[in-house]
């Protein structure tokens, strides 16, 4: 009778575990330093899928790598549908895995859905809960145990480009990858009012195991901008502090230790998080450290997670309401900033947990190396600046007209739930249009280019005749900023600086100079005023003076036979 009980007793508590184990993920599993493979967490989220109506996983179109990209919704209503779901929820976004050699985010995301949807954690009422497990699926699938040479476990991870050797995370403008325009038809799906990334750092030591950017707040505008700043911000390290989690920004000092202060990492909109910003969604980076143990990391990002989740369940009508009100900021006529600097005359100090460093002579090359001593940590006050001036600004057009021809651009605005019209007739119309004056391109690749910058352009008003079927795309729309900072040529990340316009920086005509001789000779016979404007540089300008060739070419380059689409920069603005 006893041996039978306690047979009985046995059975119970193994089928009680069997149970609670069936849930366990591929971390929890092994020894706190293994991540779960891209099978193994896909196959999990279906699992979950399977069991809890709370949860539901689907295909969102393709990636690089041939396998499709999953997005994986939790909603305690059990709905999916997110139309419904935007009326009167908030939309929290996670993305995992962008550089598959930072999977942190892989595994605690995995523990954070099994426990909203097992009921371990506070259930957000008022919050969904959307996840791309992996987003990098290319670089998941190449898995090995070298590739980040400076970071403590897991054992073994991904790799940080895609199928295609892409950062993703550069990706967001460009799209040169399927990964990104199948992220954008999540997000644009989503609505997602919150976003984060979760990554892994580089760089010094120090003793924080958790860093995070929250997306520059100037750059995001100044409504949506200042809540973050001095409310959502400050909320979210207060509620990581009651867990025992200290925080710092990440820290932004690649060249000399952190003490001497640092300034806020700036993310461009090739960036997730700078993308995210053009569609006033707060976004923020989890950097956790890359010298911290594989298990300590993976637990403070699933507690950002988490505090991100309760601070927006408390607050997500506010939150709704400040995105519509910082949309509100971005009209025709109004100035809008397409370069920001650090504003150093705002700098600001907090206090920093570090680890004192120092210079002593290589062991390996011939210089002096930087090192910290784990032995001397410290709490000091150190500069940081968070604030961001602007540098140059445009007027917001009214609208954007781009020709039918350009279907790249168009394709892109398309993906990115842009609304235009286009042109029912032939028709003149009188437009802002701009002459790529002045950049430079860098001289090695970079992301599968050769990216230009401090793009200089001049404009001018002028009728240009349009054709039937050119797009016109307002910029009263929810994607204003998206349209400024790609379709300015001077922004950045604009679609000019990304390589997309550089057949208008090649001459495709030109002339034999024998021929041309007697052309320009009538030319200037019958403009006395460009024989005059033409005598004066010579006068003025004695390189030019003594280069026959290049006087020859300024006739040329002034007179009707000179292609009016070099350097013409083919978008052009409608500003009333
Ligand atoms: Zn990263």
């Amino acid at each position: 009778m006893q041996l039978l009980r306690f047979c009985f007793l046995l059975l119970t508590v193994s089928i009680f575990a069997q149970k609670n184990n069936k849930y366990d993920t591929f971390f929890e599993k092994g020894n706190g330093n293994q991540s779960a493979s891209y099978s193994e967490t896909i196959a999990y989220y279906k699992l979950l899928a399977t069991d809890f109506p709370t949860i539901e996983i689907q295909e969102m179109g393709a990636t690089d790598s041939g396998e499709p990209l999953h997005m994986v919704t939790f909603n305690a209503e059990k709905e999916f549908n997110f139309s419904e779901i935007q009326k009167n929820k908030a939309v929290l976004l996670i993305n995992n895995g962008i550089h598959a050699g930072e999977p942190d985010g892989i595994d605690a995301t995995m523990q954070l859905f099994r426990d909203l949807a097992l009921g371990r954690i506070k259930t957000p009422k008022n919050t969904v809960i959307v996840t791309i497990p992996v987003y990098n699926i290319g670089g998941a699938l190449n898995r090995n145990s070298t590739s980040r040479a400076n970071q403590d476990g897991p054992e073994i991870y991904g790799f940080r480009g895609n199928a295609r050797n892409y950062d993703l995370n550069r990706d967001f403008i460009k799209s040169d990858t399927r990964n990104t325009k199948s992220f954008a038809a999540i997000f644009h799906k989503t609505n997602a009012d919150v976003f984060i990334d979760n990554h892994v750092s580089n760089g010094a030591d120090y003793q924080y195991k958790l860093t995070y950017i929250m997306t520059q707040h100037n750059k995001l505008g100044t409504v949506l901008g200042d809540f973050l700043n001095t409310e959502m911000m400050p909320a979210l390290v207060k509620d990581l502090q009651k867990k025992k989690i200290e925080t710092t920004p990440y820290v932004n000092a690649f060249q000399d230790t952190p003490d001497k202060g640092f300034g806020q990492f700036f993310e461009s909109p090739r960036f997730a998080t700078g993308y995210t910003s053009l569609f006033n969604t707060i976004g923020f980076v989890v950097e956790t450290h890359m010298l911290k143990k594989y298990a300590d990391r993976v637990k403070v990002t699933y507690e950002y997670m988490r505090s991100a989740i309760d601070y927006t369940d408390t607050n997500y009508q506010k939150i709704k309401e400040l995105r519509l009100k910082n949309e509100e900021q971005f009209q025709p006529k109004k100035a809008y900033t397409i370069k920001w600097e650090i504003d150093s005359t705002k700098a600001t100090t907090f206090s920093f947990l570090g680890f004192e460093g120092g210079y002593k002579k290589s062991d390996v090359t011939s210089g002096n190396r930087l090192f910290y001593d784990r032995t001397k940590p410290y709490k000091k006050n150190v500069p940081f600046i968070k604030e961001f001036k602007p540098v140059k600004e445009i007027i917001i057009p009214e609208a954007y007209i781009i020709p039918k021809g350009f279907w790249p651009v168009i394709d892109l605005l398309k993906n990115n739930n842009i609304s235009y019209r286009q042109l029912e007739k032939d028709t003149i119309i009188e437009v802002e249009s701009y002459k790529i004056a002045d950049f430079k391109t860098t001289n090695s690749a970079y992301e599968g280019h050769y990216l230009h910058r401090n793009t200089l352009v001049t404009s001018k008003i002028e009728k240009v005749a349009f054709a039937k079927g050119d797009y016109v795309v307002s910029t009263q729309q929810k994607g204003v900023k998206y349209l400024l900072e790609t379709l300015e040529p001077e922004a950045i990340d604009s679609f000019f600086n990304w390589n997309f316009f550089d057949t208008m920086l090649q001459q495709k005509e030109g002339y034999s100079e024998y021929v041309f001789e007697d052309t320009a000779t009538q030319i200037l016979k019958e403009n006395p005023k460009l024989k005059e404007e033409l005598e004066y540089k010579k006068q003025n300008d004695s390189a030019f003076n003594n280069n026959p060739e290049a006087q020859l070419d300024w006739i040329y380059k002034h007179s009707v036979y000179y292609e009016k689409a070099h350097l013409q920069y083919p978008v052009y603005r409608i500003l009333k």
